[in-house]
């Protein structure tokens, strides 16, 4: 046991002999704490909102409270996204007026250590000096960081054009003063070394250097049946690694096999009562979700055009503080698709429900302050507890959560393992289909950007401590203010010292991975490793991930190496995204993300899948069938071709085809052996041909055209490609339906 752990657990025990809730509480991880603790923060009585438009059965969350106050602001406070705004300039010299008197309250609270979950109530003057300080004072650590930072780099600061930042705008400027960095606000004519976007990596148009805070295809991966479809990808392969991700169906498409599956659910056994959660696809805030109890309460309405929308099982058992439930904003950040780099933030967000929780019930159904942990709808209940502090109220620190279950006796560790599965496995499902956006928008070899992401996960415990994923934000808030009603029907943005002191890090931290100053891990830190597949995680001591040039002004990373640190337990599970490789390297044009007939024919052909049993002709069944079928399924269906996800099925299919005794997994390995080998061989026949290109020879040889460089194709490849790429532009519609939180 190493030394912080060991502090860990001397602290709990000083919080347990010191009669605090722990002692009173039991080991039980459900509800412990005591009515009339001082964090107990709900009366029971609270009254609940009120059911949509008498409809019982359907069942669908209002909130009236909530249409109400946005509606006493008076004012048009949603940004193009649909989202909520506030013009920060607005509220710019409150913020800054008010955020050194938030951080003097919450630098006295006291210290827990635990390792790999970084600070746990932090006290800050201890061991991080002036970080989170928006006005550090000028001390000697600083000067020699200061000289530091001219002699290291000895060049002009790093640039961070923030003219798109939107509402991240104020955490972002704190985050580049703690730097020192320089900032350009309204852009600039040169070129900066990080572009700073808001919602997408296509806010700025042509940049062709530097590095943006967003990946093509985000967005898009990330909206709900999307991000459905490609865990659902990895449960069919990997079904015990991703049993993290709730059932769920898609709908409209999948609403007879809901119903039929339901039906027999609850015939087979006649005790079980589940519930489940409707969520549309590209909506945010917990607008438009509803929760049923049967199939039939679907709101399908005949005639008018089925919405998109992910029906899921609903967890019947949260686990509960103060008797509420609450979810976990995480801050994950996705450094480079390849090589997979993915960090966590040590310290994040809980927020909780503002109405004690019940089990579902056809009474409580509607009940969204009970049932939705929303910061954005609860904000606006009654009961919301707006606190400076990072333990008590609505929002509270991640780090602040696991002190009380460690105090009640949880293992956090082991639910920091699992949490840490959950975000590399939810990565590794998201990677194909962004490498495949990748490519199309930056392609090898062109001038262009790279790309970086700050993500947030939402995961929700459950009773057993089991760490459930809800959903995936491309765009998590990273406001420093909230919303407060100051006088009645009067609300202004007021600083949150709570979001202030964990997103501030969150930006600052990514810059500081991101400064192109900074020097490339070695090799040996980049070694993949870790333990082995099934083993748990250990939680080790934080690492000094400090840049030299940084001296000891700025504390250590809040931001911890997962992956590559972690591959050699993972990197088994990245079988879908060898095969969005072979489906990139048969697409063969810039900007395509369909593969047409002919270069799936081709694909067939060279890595040698057909044979008698399998003619070319019913390669252009499967591929008519399979593509007809997707083309109806997709929302954006005006892109003909095959897509990744058809693509994957119909390899699935093959792989079905050619080792039938296998099961799908191996299957899939093994196709997969097949078509790297003999594009291989391909590629060596095509080197060895082209080296005795290079000697003297007979005239009348045979040559292979001048292949693509990038892929290697071949020249009918390209002449293919060329005109499905043509046609792919004509019909090129790129609808960007956020899942943003601005
Ligand atoms: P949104 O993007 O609209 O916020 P989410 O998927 O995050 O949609 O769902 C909103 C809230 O609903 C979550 O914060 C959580 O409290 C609750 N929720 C979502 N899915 C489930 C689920 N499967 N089981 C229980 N609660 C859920």
């Amino acid at each position: 046991m190493s030394d912080r752990y060991a502090k860990v657990k001397l602290q709990v025990e000083e919080m347990k002999s010191l009669g605090e809730d722990a002692g009173k509480e039991g080991a039980d991880a459900e509800e412990q704490v005591p009515e009339g603790s001082p964090t107990a923060s709900v009366s029971p009585d609270t009254p609940s909102v009120t059911m949509a438009a008498g409809d019982a059965s359907r069942a669908h969350l209002t909130c009236k409270q909530r249409v109400k106050s946005r509606c006493r602001l008076g004012k048009d406070v949603k940004n193009s996204c649909g989202k909520h705004a506030c013009d920060v300039s607005l509220h710019g010299s409150v913020v800054t007026a008010r955020v050194g008197q938030n951080l003097n309250r919450l630098g006295h609270e006291r210290t827990l250590h635990v390792r790999g979950t970084g600070k746990i109530l932090q006290g800050k003057l201890e061991t991080n000096g002036n970080y989170v300080n928006t006005h550090p004072p000028k001390n000697n650590q600083e000067t020699r960081r200061e000289d530091g930072f001219k002699l290291a780099r000895n060049q002009r600061p790093v640039t961070v054009d923030m003219s798109k930042a939107k509402t991240s705008l104020e955490a972002l400027k704190l985050s580049i003063k703690q730097l020192k960095w320089k900032e350009f606000p309204l852009g600039r004519r040169a070129p900066c070394d990080i572009y700073w976007h808001g919602v997408s990596f296509h806010d700025n148009e042509k940049i062709l250097s530097g590095q943006v805070n967003k990946f093509p295809g985000m967005i898009e991966m990330l909206r709900k049946i999307n991000l459905s479809r490609a865990v659902r990808t990895m449960q069919e392969l990997f079904p015990e690694e991703y049993d993290f991700y709730p059932r769920s169906w898609i709908l409209p498409e999948e609403c007879q096999q809901f119903s039929t599956q339901i039906r027999m659910v609850k015939e087979n056994d006649a005790t079980l009562n589940p519930t489940f959660i409707v969520k549309p696809d590209s909506g945010s805030q917990g607008d438009g979700i509803y929760l049923i109890r049967d199939p039939s309460d679907l709101k399908l309405m005949a005639g008018s055009p089925a919405k998109q929308a992910v029906v899921q099982e609903y967890i019947q058992k949260p686990l509960l503080i103060d008797k509420l439930k609450f979810d976990i904003r995480l801050y994950v950040l996705l450094k480079s698709l390849e090589p997979l780099e993915i960090y966590i933030a040590k310290e994040g967000l809980t927020r909780f429900c503002t109405e004690p929780y019940q089990e579902p019930s056809q009474k409580n159904l509607s009940h969204v302050f009970m049932h939705l942990t929303n910061y954005s709808l609860n904000v606006h209940s009654g009961n919301f507890v707006h606190s400076d502090s990072q333990s008590t109220g609505s929002k509270r620190t991640l780090s602040s959560v696991l002190y009380r279950l460690a105090a009640k006796g949880v293992d956090i560790k082991k639910v920091w393992s699992d949490i840490i599965a959950l975000v590399i496995k939810t990565a590794i499902a998201m990677v194909p289909e962004l490498r495949v956006h990748y490519q199309a928008d930056i392609p090898p070899g062109k001038p262009g950007p790279t790309c970086f992401q700050i993500l947030g996960f939402d995961i929700l415990l459950m009773k057993n401590l089991k760490p459930v994923l809800l959903e995936v934000n491309s765009n998590p808030s990273m406001r420093i203010e909230h919303e407060q009603e100051v006088a009645t029907g009067v609300f202004e943005y007021v600083p949150s010292p709570v979001d202030e002191e964990v997103k501030v890090s969150v930006i600052r931290d990514t810059l500081r991975l991101m400064d192109p100053g900074r020097r490339k891990p070695s090799i040996s830190q980049l070694r993949a490793g870790g333990p082995e597949p099934g083993e748990e995680i250990p939680m080790e001591a934080e690492t000094q991930e400090r840049s030299p040039e940084e001296g000891g002004a700025l504390p250590s990373l809040c931001l911890k190496q997962v992956y590559p640190k972690y591959t050699k337990q993972f990197n088994y599970l990245r079988l879908v995204e060898r095969i969005a490789a072979l489906f990139i390297r048969f697409l063969g044009v810039k900007g395509n993300m369909r593969l047409g007939p002919t270069a799936f024919r081709t694909f067939i052909r060279t890595c040698k899948l057909s044979n008698s049993n399998f003619s070319m002709a019913s390669v252009d069944i499967l591929y008519i069938d399979i593509t007809r079928r997707w083309s109806g399924t997709m929302a954006d269906s005006k892109e003909a071709g095959m897509g990744l996800q058809a693509f994957v099925e119909a390899f699935f299919h093959l792989a079905g085809r050619r080792f039938k005794s296998l099961p799908l997994r191996q299957q899939v390995a093994s196709l997969l052996e097949l078509c790297e080998a003999q594009l291989q061989t391909g590629a060596e026949e095509r080197r060895s041909v082209s080296c005795s290109r290079a000697m003297p020879r007979p005239p009348k040889t045979q040559t292979l055209g001048a292949g693509n460089p990038r892929l290697g194709s071949p020249a009918p490849l390209r002449r293919a490609s060329s005109q499905e790429y043509r046609l792919h532009q004509r019909l090129l519609p790129r609808t960007l339906r956020a899942n943003v939180e601005n």
